[in-house]
């Protein structure tokens, strides 16, 4: 091609060829890296930028106490780095920017659901599409049709909107982890699977009238971001239908799940993650997807099933709470950025990047001695609040305390899940403690850089060296369900 079209001197041509090579070693080495190391640096760059606020401890002591010491309540603008949540909390993709502008706003019909919706079908494989405004009202509709007083569902770990949906309805929520899952610092692949034993054990004692549904949470959010394994999955599946029970799969961090079965499970070593994902979702007959997780968008949801008698029965219930069935209660431009953001959700080197980058702020923390869960999960990093702070009896929130504490030292947002979240009561009215007592720490998807997430180290690092003058908490006001949200608290003296 030089030859024919060029009358360039010899010496410029070699120029060009010793670039051509050195660009191709270059090119090649890079690939290799990626291929040998694990991907270090964000694979993408920032076109947008937010500036965070920086504010005093006084500022802070004053604003804690405002919000009753509820990191709920406190005001995005008193924090510094935010790791309440990794939900809804992500930057979009210029790409997902572009199909915003190209949403078609049509009530019904709109073009935007119907990508939606091919997008959807061709990574779950389901029939009906059912799009919601968040997870928490695909669950609700799900539940309306399914739960009731007497039904039980169980799962590996329910999510705390998941369980406040299926108790308000009167029906009860089971939890059935793995032994190994309630030990914080033990080392395992797929902690995040059902015991299956448990769970045989469990249908073998009630009728099939009483359980209307199994279910999987993918990963296991509450349980700390763990993974579910590929054999799980299709386990749950087999004991499903042999007691023909419908099995679902609230796919919330889809991806994530997929991500660490290709790299922990024997056999999906060269396989997609797209096929991964397809073959997780073959297993279920539905799904519950909060599209603000592995949907890489700030709202959305859906439900999606292949049995008619289910869909047909959500549809009606979308139609009369959420919206038509082209939206769903979304904005259509909404149901466009979702379906970009499923897509680059499974992207590889993302997915590489993003692990990572959680698996890094664990390093960070266990170099300062700080009790972590271990291995790190998909999408945050959990302290362990028994072990951080073991003068605090469970019933006085250690968690909540730790959190607290996190925010006055660095202006650092956590979440407790532990007692404050999951603690019940039982019929005398007595306190039941959770098996488990964490500080979340979330990470929002493509928001922060690894800087960022040193400083959060370096905060905790400070509450660490000063635990022992952590104080226990109680609640002055809570709400029937999901108490954390608005519940009130103070320090016990
Ligand atoms: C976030 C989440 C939900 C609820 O979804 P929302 O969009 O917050 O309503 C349900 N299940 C799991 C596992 C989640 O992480």
């Amino acid at each position: 091609m030089f030859r024919k079209n060029t009358n360039l001197p010899k010496r410029m041509l070699s120029f060009i060829f010793c670039n051509l090579f050195i660009n191709f070693v270059n090119y090649g080495n890079c690939f290799l890296n990626f291929g040998v190391y694990s991907m270090h640096f964000e694979p993408f760059k920032i076109k947008v930028v937010e500036p965070i606020p920086v504010t005093t401890r006084e500022y802070r002591k004053s604003k804690l106490k405002d919000a009753h010491y509820n990191l709920f309540l406190l005001r995005s603008d008193d924090i510094t780095i935010d790791l309440l949540t990794d939900s809804g909390t992500g930057a979009m993709s210029s790409k997902q920017w572009s199909a915003v502008m190209d949403g078609d706003e049509a009530y019904a019909g709109s073009r935007s659901y119907y990508k939606f919706e091919e997008t959807v079908r061709s990574i779950t494989g389901f029939k009906h599409i059912i799009p919601t405004h968040q997870g928490r009202a695909a669950e609700r509709i799900l539940f309306s049709i399914l739960g009731g007083k007497g039904k039980m569902i169980p799962s590996n770990t329910h999510f705390d909107t998941t369980r406040a949906n299926i108790e308000y309805t009167g029906a009860e929520a089971f939890d059935f982890p793995t032994s190994i899952a309630l030990k914080t610092d033990v080392l395992a692949d797929f902690k995040g699977n059902i015991d299956i034993e448990r769970l045989e054990n469990f249908l073998k004692s009630h009728s099939r009238q009483e359980v209307p549904l199994i279910m999987l949470t993918v990963t296991n959010n509450s349980g700390g971001g763990q993974p579910v394994s590929m054999e799980n999955i299709r386990k749950t599946s087999e004991i499903a239908r042999s007691y023909g029970i419908p099995f679902f799969i609230d796919c919330c961090r889809f991806a994530e799940n997929a991500y660490f079965i290709k790299t922990r499970e024997k056999g999906y070593e060269t396989k997609s993650i797209e096929e991964i994902a397809r073959e997780m979702f073959s297993y279920a007959d539905g799904c519950l997807m909060s599209a603000k997780k592995d949907g890489l968008s700030n709202t959305g949801g859906f439900i999606a099933t292949n049995i008619d008698d289910i869909a047909e029965k959500a549809k009606v219930l979308l139609i009369v709470t959420e919206g038509f069935l082209t939206y769903g209660g979304l904005a259509r431009r909404d149901l466009e950025a979702l379906a970009v953001g499923m897509k680059e959700a499974l992207d590889e080197k993302y997915l590489e990047y993003r692990i990572n980058q959680v698996k890094f702020l664990g390093n960070e923390l266990l170099k300062r001695g700080i009790p972590i869960l271990v291995p790190t999960g998909g999408h945050a990093v959990y302290l362990d609040a028994k072990r951080f702070a073991p003068h605090i009896p469970c019933e006085q929130f250690p968690g909540q305390s730790i959190a607290c504490e996190i925010y006055l030292e660095g202006g650092v947002r956590t979440v407790e899940i532990g007692s404050l979240m999951f603690g019940k009561y039982d019929k005398d009215k007595h306190f039941v403690t959770s098996p488990f007592e964490l500080v979340r720490l979330a990470i929002p998807r493509r928001v922060y850089t690894n800087n960022h997430l040193e400083y959060v180290a370096e905060v905790i690092g400070k509450v660490y060296e000063k635990r022992d003058q952590l104080k226990g908490m109680q609640i002055t006001y809570e709400a029937p369900y999901l108490r954390h949200f608005t519940a009130h608290l103070e320090y016990l003296q």
